[in-house]
């Protein structure tokens, strides 16, 4: 078993979502119905900066590379979690 995710607004210390980029496939799609995960979008910097991770305010963040699969990872348990 993987460490569970934990990130934290870095504005207002709230409960996070991991965010996915790109066309969401069906089990993120409900995922994010239920509040679990946040839908970036189609289009990505792809180099570190885009954000991985957004609070019930609409802030959004990364830590940089090392999020990428932290997030994945966190999308992932999203949907196992609706399953
Ligand atoms: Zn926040």
């Amino acid at each position: 078993m993987a460490a569970p995710v934990e990130e934290h607004c870095p504005t207002c210390g709230a409960k996070w979502v991991p965010i996915q980029w790109g066309l969401p496939v069906d089990e993120v799609r409900v995922a994010a119905e239920a509040g679990l995960v946040a839908l970036g979008g189609c289009f990505t910097q792809d180099d570190g900066t885009d954000p991985r991770w957004q609070c019930p305010n609409e802030h959004r963040w990364t830590n940089g590379r090392r999020d990428e699969r932290r997030s994945q990872a966190a999308v992932l348990e999203a949907c196992a979690g609706t399953g």
